[in-house]
């Protein structure tokens, strides 16, 4: 075809533009790559005959200039960048979880920028263990005997397994054997740990004395799967962890563990939000052992947290893959500040994902009023009542009620106006139902309202 030897080369565009050297923090390499996706684009365009201006040299560099300038615009010099989650979902797996407190932010800027006593005893001027960082203050405020953190909760499921029963088998109710997010099955993990999966009872109703008559000298540890992320109603019987240490009286060797997933140290359910298990409650009972995430429900970073008796967490903090997960500086930086807010009782305050959790509904409908305000300029706004989601897989029954504003664009589709509105320097996050955009205002800080208007008007 006549007109693809018109193409511009890669090199002429770089060259014309003056991006050489890069542009904005932006590497020259990914400058390159974009120019080169834009030629492809139009190369293609022009095949399939969807091209409609003129065939000229300077057009196509025009155009492939126009895209790549675009494409500056929108990427900046960073993959991972800033949304704003106008989904209501709190903890939305996709845009990353928790959200850090002031406090954990400021905590982790410090650590980032200076040396630390990460392993370091001030006290004796020798060496000393990470471990021991925030090991005080998880059992204060949970109130157990002795803790460790990991790189995230499936890590601490795999390294309890791994470490406290390989080659032995752990018992677990088929009614528990979860898959969460589609990457994490109970059952696979336990594979790759190298323990030996015995499976009791049934889906829906498992009894103390299936355990009871499972357990034999191979036995290691009864465990327990908190199902947060559904559950099943009806002719149902589980059996509770503390229940299970009924068994130890004849048992004394074997480990009682629970996986609470999300684990919580905010009394919601005073508050009237779901029956999450409060994390200082299983402690309270005399769990061996629990694990719980960081940056679900207590709204921390990315870890896992275990907890629970010495002898155990001993153990885990010798075995060789204390090592392979553990956290570095910035972590337990922002852990150790969260949990700080805690025990300062000012978590409902400071922490985005119980402020986000918690929040009150007539100040989502004053917020929800004060967007549709403006965007009514433009756009056609409804107001009308919703539920938003808590996410990340845990409380799944429980539904927020929220105030939701339906928005159309005169000539967008919903599809297209979504799209476009991830396209801008901050995306905003919607979600598309009967070909509206739905704003839920409960996790738009009124700090992101400012990007979130206008991205409603520079599309
Ligand atoms: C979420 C969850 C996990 C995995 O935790 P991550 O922090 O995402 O690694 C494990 N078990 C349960 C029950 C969970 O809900």
């Amino acid at each position: 075809m006549e007109e693809l030897r018109l193409l511009p080369s890669v090199h002429a565009v770089l060259q014309q533009n003056d991006w050489e050297g890069g542009e904005k923090g932006i590497p020259a390499s990914v400058i390159k790559k974009w120019v080169q996706e834009e030629l492809d684009v139009l190369r293609l365009s022009l095949m399939n005959g969807s091209y409609k201006e003129g065939w000229e040299r300077k057009r196509f560099l025009a155009a492939v200039s126009a895209g790549v300038r675009k494409k500056m615009e929108i990427n900046g010099a960073y993959t991972l960048k800033k949304v704003v989650n106008a989904t209501g979902v709190v903890l939305h797996t996709n845009l990353g979880r928790a959200r850090l407190s002031s406090a954990a932010v400021a905590h982790v800027l410090e650590a980032a920028s200076s040396y630390t006593n990460l392993e370091y005893s001030l006290e004796q001027g020798t060496r000393g263990s990470r471990h021991d960082i925030i090991e005080n203050q998880i059992c204060d405020i949970t109130g157990c005997e002795a803790a460790m953190v990991v790189n995230n909760n499936a890590a601490a499921v795999y390294m309890v397994l791994s470490a406290l029963a390989k080659q032995k088998k752990v018992i677990v109710s088929r009614g528990e054997l979860v898959e969460i997010g589609g990457s994490f099955r109970i059952s696979s993990i336990m594979e790759e740990s190298g323990a030996i999966l015995k499976e009791v009872g049934t889906t829906n109703r498992t009894h103390l004395h299936d355990y009871a008559s499972a357990i034999d000298e191979e036995t290691a540890i009864l465990m327990k799967v908190h199902t947060s992320n559904f559950k099943i109603t009806g002719f149902t019987k589980t059996v509770f962890s503390q229940e299970l240490l009924a068994l130890k009286e004849q048992h004394p060797e074997l480990i009682v563990y629970e996986d609470l997933g999300s684990g919580s140290l905010f009394p919601f359910a005073r508050y009237g939000i779901g029956e999450e298990p409060e994390i200082k409650r299983s402690i309270a009972a005399g769990l061996d052992l629990i694990s719980f995430s960081g940056d679900k429900l207590i709204g921390g970073p990315q870890a896992g947290i275990i907890a629970g008796k010495s002898k155990w967490i001993n153990q885990l903090k010798k075995h060789q893959l204390a090592r392979v997960l553990r956290v570095d500086k910035l972590t337990l930086a922002a852990l150790e500040a969260t949990l700080l807010s805690y025990h300062q009782e000012e978590a409902a305050r400071e922490i985005p994902v119980i402020r986000d959790i918690i929040r009150a509904e007539e100040e989502i409908r004053v917020q929800a009023e004060r967007i549709k305000e403006k965007l009514e300029s433009v756009y056609e706004c409804h107001i009308r009542k919703g539920h938003s989601m808590v996410g990340g897989g845990t409380m799944a029954a429980v539904v927020l009620p929220t105030y939701i504003i339906e928005v159309t664009h005169p000539a967008f589709s919903a599809p297209e106006l979504s799209r476009r509105l991830r396209e801008q320097s901050v995306p905003v996050i919607v979600t598309v139902k009967n070909d509206c955009c739905h704003i839920d205002p409960r996790t738009v800080d009124e700090a992101d309202e400012a990007a979130l208007l206008s991205a409603f008007f520079s599309l």
